[in-house]
């Protein structure tokens, strides 16, 4: 196919994902493996309900030899001890290699997850690419220190990597939470064994071929598809992983620190789950809002960790604020993914589908109204689709108000009062994100200091960049991704003194 990605119709993108044969088998000391007993399961597309291929269901066995291999490489000095501007020149390969990628990647990642193709290729796997290309430039430019000491003496401290870090993810953006872990862990040396979600293994395999391809030393970055309970479990349990980097939701996250605690206090950092509220003041410019609002909560249908789901609004603006969303959300084409017009595609699967939809069901019954949306869509294609959808009349104890839905589902509720609108905002167990809006700065700058969130954005929603640390308070976990701050949880400090007489 000549053409570039951003010019292929639906009908390119089919012709691409019939020929396309994805790999299912593990990737372990540079090689595909099947799981050693042989078992596989059925990775389903969401897109349709069908399956896509069969996948190595990795157990104990298998992340035993994948976390043996990460240990050989770490040991053997043979990623960790070269030249920091070589491991700079791998990584960079690595990152173009992914841009060369893109049609493949972006296709696994649409059919695997069911997310709109145009932000597979332009935000998953551009973003995916940027981020290995960041971390790498890290690899001759950081400094360790020399302490303050007396004349005879020199104290350095140095940063050391950790050794094999477990990278546990979900499935809602499998490439770039993938890179953000492997990107800041490899730059300093690590190994990596990265346990992908079961529903969404198809990306992993394909990126740590091409690690190896770009030179990456085999054993220095693992894949082990599988279950939860099984591969999850026994990589987050085991005595040689000194960190287990974890993405996914707050039940799971508080088992990682159980399983850290009852094997060998192997280092947590937690990127859970979240609630996060847009405080809407009376004087807020409301198209602005609506619009950041609108693709806030539909953007990847929801499924995004950090997705604005609660709005709470000035009394006197609800009515036309919810207008505005409604005007926006109508311009969010919901549709086959494949179709490049498709702006919102499919839900994971068909139980978290009708999580989603028991969710809006149980609004109802607790007295929110359905203000736009509020059903499954698109039943005929066999896949999991659900509309854009508003609640109103939502009140702070209801369900819909606390727990995620992680879906294409907006909560609305009303204040009166700043401090009331501050009450709320901040009542719940989670904090990864937040926004105020206003016209008045001052309003928004003591706003902005008194919500609890890992991210707080002024008159706008998820403006972010490698540049920024990404992550919670609370309940959403804690443990950095992205920025120089990242690099750090990879790394063990070590002071060398060092006494001249
Ligand atoms: P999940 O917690 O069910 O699964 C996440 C990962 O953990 C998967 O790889 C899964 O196989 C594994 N896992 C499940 N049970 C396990 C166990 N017992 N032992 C070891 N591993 C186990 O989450 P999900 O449903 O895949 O993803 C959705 C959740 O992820 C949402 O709560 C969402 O908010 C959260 N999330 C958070 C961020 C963030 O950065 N804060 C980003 C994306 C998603």
């Amino acid at each position: 196919m000549s053409a570039s990605p951003a010019q292929h119709d639906r009908r390119a993108w089919e012709q691409l994902a019939a020929a396309i044969r994805p790999e299912g088998r593990a990737f372990v000391a540079g090689r595909h493996q099947p799981a050693l007993d042989g078992a596989t399961f059925e990775d389903i597309s969401p897109i349709n309900g069908r399956p896509l291929c069969q996948v190595a269901r990795c157990r104990t066995q298998d992340v035993d030899a994948a976390v043996a291999a990460a240990r050989a490489t770490f040991e053997s000095g043979l990623w960790r001890a070269t030249e920091p501007r070589e491991r700079k020149r791998i990584l960079r390969r690595f990152a173009e290699l992914i841009r060369a990628d893109v049609e493949r990647l972006a296709l696994l990642e649409t059919l695997d997850v069911g997310k709109p193709i145009v932000d597979s290729v332009g935000v998953d796997v551009a973003n995916c690419a940027d981020c290995i290309e960041y971390y790498a430039e890290f690899a001759d430019k950081l400094y360790d220190e020399v302490a303050p000491t007396g004349p005879s003496d020199l104290a350095v401290v140095r940063r050391e990597p950790l050794g094999v870090i477990a990278a546990i993810v979900p499935w809602n953006y499998p490439l770039i939470i993938s890179t953000w872990k492997l990107g800041a862990a490899l730059v300093t040396g690590n190994s990596v064994v990265l346990k992908p979600a079961e529903q969404s293994p198809l990306s992993a395999i394909r990126l740590a071929e091409l690690a190896c391809e770009a030179g990456l030393p085999p054993g220095a970055f693992n894949v082990v598809p599988g279950l939860g309970e099984e591969a999850g479990q026994a990589l987050a349990r085991h005595a040689d992983v000194d960190m287990v980097s974890f993405t996914g939701s707050t039940e799971v996250g508080r088992l990682m620190l159980r399983y850290a605690g009852e094997s060998n206090l192997k280092r947590v950092a937690l990127e859970c789950g979240g609630k996060s509220p847009h405080v809407v003041f009376a004087d807020a410019d409301l198209r602005a809002a609506a619009d950041a609002i609108a693709w806030g909560i539909y953007y990847n249908s929801g499924e995004t960790c950090h997705a604005g789901s609660r709005v709470l609004v000035s009394s006197p603006v609800k009515d036309a604020l919810i207008a505005e969303i409604a005007r926006v959300a109508a311009t969010i084409t919901l549709g086959h993914p494949l179709e490049p017009a498709t702006r919102m595609g499919a839900l994971i699967d068909r139980g978290h589908m009708q999580r989603v939809l028991g969710y809006i069901a149980g609004g109802v019954a607790d007295g929110a109204q359905v203000a736009l949306g509020g059903r499954q869509a698109l039943e005929e294609t066999g896949g999991f689709y659900v509309e854009a959808t508003v609640l109103d009349r939502v009140r702070p104890d209801m369900k819909v108000a606390r727990e995620e839905i992680f879906g294409p589902v907006l909560s609305v509720m009303t204040f009166e009062t700043e401090p009331e609108a501050l009450r709320a905002a901040n009542d719940s167990s989670f904090g990864l994100a937040a926004a105020v809006w206003t016209a008045d700065m001052t309003v928004a700058h003591r706003v902005s200091r008194a919500l609890r969130g890992g991210t707080v954005w002024v008159n706008a929603w998820d403006r972010s960049s490698m540049a920024t640390p990404f992550g919670g308070f609370k309940l959403s976990g804690f443990g950095r991704d992205r920025s120089p701050h990242a690099i750090d949880k990879y790394c063990d400090l070590k002071t060398i003194w060092t006494a001249y007489r």
